[in-house]
């Protein structure tokens, strides 16, 4: 049988991930050191699963309500209150979901009728483009620039809108260029949405992970909240990658649809991460802030590093990642990631795996000791210098 004819075109339309195909290169190779992953390189804080084991203990083994334990949903609602002063209904605005992921797949279907545009500031995260085609919308990529540190502007999105764009997707703090969004910036961009009626999905995981003032959220700007759906979770700020869970939070009406999927596809999240979410949120707060202070002197080692190995970058404020320009030594993003590779063994990734106009850069992630980054940023110098002769 002929399996690739029968598969659906949205998912032959979808291209493999840039960043996959790097990394099962990276795999088959010994000794490497990898700025590749986008994962916090901590364990989970022992208290949260500790949380897991005592509810395991206890016997919470079933299935939670569809939108997830009440109990979670109601420290969520506070910790959106006390951080930024916008309140949601823990009862009916916010659904738990497998890990931001689903939450970003559900939205997508819930939303999009075939024909539907979306504006996607890249360089983006590689998941936002395929949910939008595998719910049947079209991904309209905005590019942004180096001049503007990567943050987009009014006039780029001005220039990507039509008649038929529904829905903007937004993510900062960004992955992959670790750009950050001042209030006022997104004020304008709330401005931009409201001009033309649209619906902003607003990706807030790196939210906790600031080094520079304190995170925006979106719906926390005046006339946003009801035309926001904001997407958050545990997997980066308090290293819960592999457990699954997040969240989305927004309009009731649209809560209920997205819940409608959730409820036939995964019924609820795992009650064990739900549990351990809860202790995260009562008692986290301390552990994330020693990952961030860690993370925040990682940043700076790699800024200079960089710097003296003689690529130009601009000094990211949020995330763990560093998005530097690898124009000067006249490589393409793959051929410089590829070739550093083969020659240093260390890896990260080209900047094109995120759009189009993240070629001439490469992301490096800083989710690993400073150990590694001191040898990787000396394996780099000495690449980039042999490139230069
Ligand atoms: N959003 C962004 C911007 C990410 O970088 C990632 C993971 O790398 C995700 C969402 C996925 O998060 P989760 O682990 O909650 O599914």
């Amino acid at each position: 049988m002929n399996w690739s004819e029968r598969i659906s075109p949205a998912v032959n339309s979808i291209p493999p991930s840039g960043i996959r195909r790097f990394f099962d290169i990276v795999s088959e190779m010994d000794d490497v050191i990898s700025l590749g992953v986008g994962e916090p390189d901590f364990i989970t804080p022992w208290h949260i699963r500790d949380s897991c084991v005592d509810g395991l203990h206890r016997g919470y083994t079933s299935y939670t309500s569809n939108f997830g334990l009440l109990e979670l949903r109601e420290e969520i609602a506070r910790l959106k209150q006390n951080e930024f002063g916008v309140t949601y209904n823990p009862r009916n605005e916010i659904l738990v979901t497998v890990g931001v992921s689903e939450a970003l797949d559900l939205a997508m279907r819930a939303l999009l009728c075939p024909g539907d545009e979306v504006l996607i500031p890249e360089p983006c995260y590689v998941s936002y483009k395929a949910c939008v085609t595998l719910a049947g919308g079209i991904p309209v990529p905005v590019s942004t620039t180096l001049e503007t540190e990567f943050r987009v502007t009014v006039e780029q999105l001005e220039s990507r809108v039509t008649p038929r764009t529904k829905l903007l997707i937004i993510g900062y703090p960004n992955n992959p260029t670790g750009a950050v969004m001042p209030r006022e910036e997104l004020e304008k961009i709330a401005g931009f949405a409201k001009k033309h009626d649209l619906i902003v999905v607003s990706d807030e995981i790196y939210g906790k992970l600031t080094y520079d003032g304190q995170h925006t959220c979106f719906a926390s700007l005046p006339d946003m909240k009801d035309r926001t759906i904001l997407l958050d979770g545990f997997s980066k700020a308090y290293a819960m990658t592999g457990w699954r869970i997040g969240y989305a939070m927004g309009n009731p009406d649209f809560i209920a649809a997205m819940t409608k999927i959730h409820q036939y596809t995964m019924l609820c999240a795992p009650i064990t991460a739900q549990i351990a979410a809860i202790e995260a949120l009562r008692r986290g707060e301390k552990a994330v802030q020693q990952m961030v202070g860690e993370y925040n002197f990682r940043r700076r080692l790699m800024l200079d590093g960089l710097h003296n190995a003689g690529l130009a970058c601009f000094e990211p404020k949020g995330a763990f990642y560093i998005f530097p320009s690898i124009k000067e030594t006249g490589l393409s993003s793959l051929a410089f990631a590829e070739q550093l590779l083969k020659a240093e063994k260390v890896a990260l990734v080209p900047g094109d795996a995120f759009g189009i106009c993240g070629e001439g850069f490469v992301r490096c992630s800083y989710a690993t000791s400073s150990d590694n980054l001191a040898e990787a940023l000396e394996r780099i110098a000495c690449f980039v210098k042999r490139l230069s002769r």
